[in-house]
């Protein structure tokens, strides 16, 4: 059975104290794998090689910087077939959606910051009337903490990663020990690419044993987090004393708008993404849908047509649409929403079992479930369900739906359906989420800020943003 290692200064290391934890494949229910289970001295170990590599690292230029940075990206789409097929097992999401989003937003992650750092600048402030100029360095923090979850493990792995690398710290970044294996190889291209060791530094294990090791350690100087709101909430507890910068990415219940004036087509189409797509757990799905009365008869027939029509299967079918959820548990916590919907008098209008795939019987897999809600303040309508599951609900005007969407204690992302621009303006301004989509979804441009408000987070990825907070900024204030 493989187990994979630990990447520490350049090196594939077994976790010290040999605590292992079996990894599971969700497409069949079977475990192919073992992580380590990394403990405080695993961290330790990786600390002392980030602290080592950062004085050369910090004054690596710019150019050389980038250069490593846009070769990892080039070896990872080398590679592409061979991250996808392994980001596909260790998740159960379609290799299809792999091969065509999570590998290459990782390539475009590193090429993206590779090219972005050659660009970020630092200001100055001419005090005229007192001869005095100011000028602002972004200074590297030091060895900084990544820690990711599996829902788009290399995705998001590599989003904090490629800035905080390409702005001169040294990382110590953790994967989600449900999905670690493109981590794991992802170690390889770092050391293929050139990447000085102790730059980059891998380190497995559950949250309660690596993870807190991590933030719990006094000289890691800044954590970029993205999970769940209980494990931010945590987080913050145990950095925030210690003066650490945080950056917390959350969860998320976003309200998916439509309105009668949009087009009609390309919502459904859309929706139909925008609800399923990875099994329905991206933090940014549209897991509310609120429909405007005088079209709600006719979205609810040709939605759950379409729902219908999606194909539960192995990850590894070309004609798969829906794969499996991450985990057992996972399966269970998501099931567990579809019997608390029938309490509340929810109406399942399509969907709401467990799939049986041919072959892989102890697969997680669940059907794509559309549950008509009657009232927006019902559990499933304001808890996170991070699954294949949405609500809809019929609104009559612009002031109910707004009341509605921004009355949840998440605030990550919005989309909105509508042709009219006054509508536009005025919705956008006042929906409360750190994202609005109008008439798309998961159009991503990556010098945009990226995070949520309320339980959503704290601070922005994306762009400048990112080099921001893996910068101090110091002000050199000069009288002449
Ligand atoms: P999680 O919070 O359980 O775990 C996330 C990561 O934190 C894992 O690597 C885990 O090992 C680690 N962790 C857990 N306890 C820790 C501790 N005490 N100290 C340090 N690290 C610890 O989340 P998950 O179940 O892996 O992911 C799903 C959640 O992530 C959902 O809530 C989803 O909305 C959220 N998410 C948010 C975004 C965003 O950009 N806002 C993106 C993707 C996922």
């Amino acid at each position: 059975m493989k187990q994979i290692k630990n990447y520490i200064n350049g090196q594939f290391l077994n976790p010290s104290s040999n605590n292992w934890i079996d990894n599971y494949c969700p497409a069949d229910g079977k475990v192919y794998g073992q992580t380590p289970n990394s403990s405080k001295a695993d961290v330790e170990n990786a600390y002392i090689a980030a602290k080592s590599a950062f004085p050369s690292w910090s004054q690596t230029t710019l150019e050389e910087r980038s250069r490593i940075l846009i070769r990892i990206s080039e070896l990872l789409e080398v590679h592409l077939q061979r991250f996808a097929e392994v980001e596909s097992k260790d998740t159960g999401k379609p290799i299809s959606l792999a091969k065509a989003v999570d590998i290459p937003r990782a390539a475009s992650n590193f090429r993206f910051f590779g090219n972005a750092i050659t660009q970020f600048a630092s200001e100055s402030h001419e005090s005229i009337g007192h001869d005095a100029i100011n000028y602002t360095l972004r200074q590297p923090i030091g060895v900084v903490g990544c820690i990711s979850p599996w829902n788009l493990p290399l995705y998001l792995f590599t989003w904090k990663i490629a800035p905080a690398i390409a702005a001169g710290n040294c990382v110590i970044a953790k994967p989600s020990e449900v999905t670690p294996m493109t981590a794991y190889l992802f170690g390889e291209i770092c050391s293929e690419a050139g990447l000085p060791k102790g730059v980059l530094n891998i380190i497995h294990g559950l949250g309660s044993t690596t993870g807190q090791a991590i933030i719990e350690h006094p000289d890691i100087k800044a954590i970029s987090f993205t999970g769940g709101t209980e494990t931010g909430a945590h987080i913050a507890k145990v950095a925030a004393p210690m003066f650490k910068k945080l950056s917390l990415e959350l969860g998320g219940k976003n309200p998916n708008i439509i309105f009668a004036d949009c087009n009609y087509n390309d919502m459904l189409e859309t929706t139909v993404r925008s609800s399923f797509a990875n099994q329905g757990q991206i933090c940014l799905c549209g897991s509310r849908i609120f429909v405007e009365a005088s079209i709600y008869e006719k979205f609810k027939t040709d939605f759950v047509e379409k729902t219908k029509q999606l194909k539960v299967g192995h990850p590894s079918k070309k004609d798969t649409d829906i794969g499996a959820l991450v985990s057992k548990s996972h399966l269970e916590k998501v099931m567990q929403y579809i019997g608390i919907a029938k309490e509340e008098n929810g109406t399942i209008l399509c969907g709401g079992n467990k799939v049986t795939v041919t072959g892989h019987q102890d697969g997680y897999y669940l059907e794509p479930t559309v549950i008509e809600v009657t009232t927006d303040a019902c559990r499933v309508n304001q808890e996170e369900i991070f699954g294949p599951i949405v609500t809809i609900m019929p609104f009559n005007t612009e002031d109910d739906v707004l009341q509605m969407a921004n009355k949840v204690k998440y605030g990550l992302s919005a989309t909105l359906w509508t042709n009219s621009l006054k509508r536009t303006m005025s919705m956008s301004n006042q929906l409360q989420s750190g994202i609005v989509w109008v008439n798309t979804w998961m159009l991503r441009d990556l010098r945009t800020p990226f995070g949520g408000i309320k339980a959503s987070g704290v601070g922005r990825e994306g762009g400048f943003e990112a080099l921001r907070f893996f910068t101090e900024a110091k002000n050199v204030c000069i009288k002449y």
